[in-house]
């Protein structure tokens, strides 16, 4: 330390020397501390990274391909289904001359890595470490997004810093928000999840496992019922991906079916009507003849039905596997996320009922879970204004009947006044099989409370501090299920809109 000192001041001291020496500069004391501070390229606006963009540069490294190979999967559409976007898969020198050296056992995935469709980059470097190779390449190169399934390599470009996002809640809402700025950010910014309930646990404070849950359209002119039409619509579409393609779900298209005894102002306006229903796949208004008396409106279509509990473990699954964390935690105020990770600057509040929102409320609804199988999902509404609805629970979950629409009640049991009314109007109305005989198995009672806001949902970002902002997502109400992906979107536009998501950089 004391030869480093004195050479420091001499250097210092002596402005004479202006360019030393060839030999002068490269003597460096061997214990002295040299500080590395990487220069941020010119194509990184703060966090963004404006370099990256379709079609992408994937890096794929020596156990992606031979993973790919074992799964059966194949590189480029996998690729291009988890990017959305064309992808061109890029190799290494330093790759390819380590599945050469893997031997015989690697045949396969050299030749795969070797295709000629693929991008080849040279390496210029001595040794022929691949991981390396990577890192430094997608150090200095931001162009390029990472294909690899080795733990280590994942935690050595994680490095490179990202401002987590923190989601409030894993209900429906929160879950689908959350996968969506997963997917969005490409890994870039991780996603963490907190809430007091997941999709194991069933307090009744936590809506979404209660749901029915069917996509039945509610027509309408008010700003809110607008807004729900394209969240609804924008639902409806990816409900229709998941059902075609995630079998485990638990969404399945179904026969939809309603008939009204007494239709409101809304529904007798053809406007109204063609903005709520049109999108739907064989939609059609019934004929008078067709609505079984004294129902005097009805309409068929195709609509979806959601094993809510299970489709909410698998939004969860579906994060957990793309990279996400999560943590149970009961908050106090909405502030305190700001604390349970590092650096956090954003967080989406999908908290159902918010933090002492005065315009939040609760709808009470209890409906009863039966084993009696049923194909389609049918509503009806009676003289009173009450509904009766049954909606088939996918994957053999029996199916819902209900139910009842109480708001600010607060009663957490069921009562077997109502249980009866509704399975009695169910006999009569509903197309359950033959064998059933009028007769209910019963599974379960349930009673849940619907997270409302008065004038709908509050979606909009608050600034509560320097450069921290919350992104409130909330008070479904009984629709939770059809907007979700809709809200989702609609947060994801927030959060883009105002700088706060950040793109992968590599
Ligand atoms: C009987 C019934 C039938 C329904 N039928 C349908 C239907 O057919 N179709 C449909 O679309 N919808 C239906 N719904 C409505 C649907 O269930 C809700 O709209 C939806 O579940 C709301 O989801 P959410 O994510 O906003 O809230 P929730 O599911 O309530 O989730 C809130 C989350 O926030 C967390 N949280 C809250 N406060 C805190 C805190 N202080 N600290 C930490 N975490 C916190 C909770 O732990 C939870 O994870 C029905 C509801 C009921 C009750
Ligand atoms: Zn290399």
């Amino acid at each position: 330390m004391g030869v480093q000192k004195k050479t420091r001041k001499f250097a210092q001291r002596d402005e004479r020397v202006k360019n030393p020496p060839a030999s002068a500069k490269q003597e460096k004391p061997k214990d002295e501390l040299t500080t590395q501070a990487p220069q941020a390229p010119s194509n990184m606006f703060f966090t963004a990274n404006t370099a990256l963009g379709p079609p992408y540069h994937v890096l794929v490294d020596t156990n992606f391909v031979s993973h790919a190979i074992r799964t059966k999967q194949d590189l480029l559409t996998s690729m291009m289904d988890l990017l959305y976007a064309k992808c061109i898969p890029t190799f290494t020198d330093c790759t390819i001359a380590e599945l050469e050296k893997l031997g015989d056992k690697f045949r396969l995935a050299l030749r795969m890595a070797k295709d000629p469709r693929w991008e080849r980059v040279r390496c210029s470097h001595s040794g022929t470490y691949a991981d390396d190779c990577i890192v430094d390449r997608i150090t200095k190169h931001r162009i390029y997004i990472v294909a690899t399934n080795d733990k280590d390599l994942v935690r050595r470009i994680r490095k490179i810093p990202g401002v987590p996002l923190t989601n409030l809640s894993a209900g429906v809402l929160g879950l689908t928000t959350a996968l969506r700025l997963q997917q969005e950010s490409q890994r870039a910014q991780q996603v963490l999840i907190v809430a007091k309930d997941f999709p194991n646990t069933t307090s009744i404070n936590y809506a979404s496992p209660w749901a029915g849950a069917h996509y039945r359209p509610v027509p309408g002119s008010t700003p809110q019922a607008v807004r729900e039409e394209k969240q609804a619509q924008q639902t409806y579409k990816h409900f229709k991906t998941v059902a075609a393609q995630e079998p485990g779900a638990g969404v399945q298209i179904v026969d939809g079916v309603e008939h009204l005894e007494n239709p409101p102002a809304e529904y007798l306006d053809p406007q109204n009507i063609r903005n709520a229903y049109a999108h739907l796949d064989g939609f059609r208004q019934l004929t008078a003849e067709e609505c079984p008396a004294p129902t005097k409106w009805g309409v068929c279509y195709k609509s979806v039905a959601v094993n809510s509990p299970v489709y909410c473990a698998w939004l969860l699954r579906q994060f957990i596997l793309k990279g996400g964390q999560v943590r149970e935690y009961t908050l106090g105020d909405v502030m305190e996320a700001f604390y349970l990770a590092e650096n956090v600057k954003t967080v989406i509040n999908c908290s159902g009922m918010g933090f002492k929102d005065p315009k939040s409320f609760i709808i009470r609804g209890q409906t009863c879970l039966v084993r009696n199988p049923c194909t389609m999902t049918l509503t009806r509404q009676n003289t009173d204004g009450s509904w009766s609805f049954c909606i088939p629970r996918p994957l053999g979950g029996g199916t819902i009947i209900g139910g009842t629409k109480q708001p600010r009640d607060w009663d957490p049991n069921p009562s077997p006044q109502t249980r009866e009314t509704l399975l009695s109007n169910a006999a009569k109305w509903f197309p359950f099989t033959p064998e059933s005989g009028g007769k209910f198995d019963v599974i379960r009672d349930i009673v849940g409370r619907r997270p409302a806001r008065e004038g709908g949902m509050r979606i909009e970002a608050e600034k509560v501090g320097e450069g921290r902002v919350v992104v409130h997502a909330y008070g479904a109400g009984g629709r939770g299920f059809e907007l979700s992906w809709g809200v989702a979107g609609d947060v994801l536009d927030i959060v883009q809109g105002n700088g706060l998501l950040q793109k992968a950089s590599l």
